[in-house]
């Protein structure tokens, strides 16, 4: 199977060891800008929390994401995320379903890399 890419734009997905299910979206894709928003939520949670980690229900756009990348639509459906804020534009995200945890780097042709697949280094 061929890498996941987003539905949208055709952006790289991939799983950092780091950070959880990572994904590239071009300028003014739908499912990017959603993602910025939420990233930005996130990390005002985050501050309000002191940094200690917490779990909410999953994004329209992550379950999307999910989805995209092979993920079972049983246990999307019904997911949570485990957030820890790292800095303040890092955030890792852990996905939840049934009380399991939904291994996004096991899902098939999911690229496992701290850096977007294809970037020049
Ligand atoms: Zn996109």
């Amino acid at each position: 199977m061929s890498a996941p890419v987003c539905p949208r734009c055709a952006g790289p997905m991939w799983t950092s060891p780091l950070l959880g299910l990572s994904s590239h979206h071009v300028s003014g894709c739908a499912l990017g800008d959603a993602e910025d928003v939420r990233l930005v939520g996130d990390h005002d949670v985050g501050r309000a929390r002191l940094g200690r980690p917490w779990r909410r229900t999953t994004t329209a756009t992550e379950r999307t994401l999910l989805l995209a990348a092979g993920a079972d639509a049983e246990r999307v459906r019904w997911s949570e995320a485990d957030i820890t804020m790292l800095s303040p534009g890092l955030r890792r995200r852990v996905f939840h379903s049934l009380g399991q945890q939904i291994v996004v780097s096991s899902l098939d042709g999911m690229p496992v890399t701290d850096t977007p697949p294809g970037a020049v280094q």
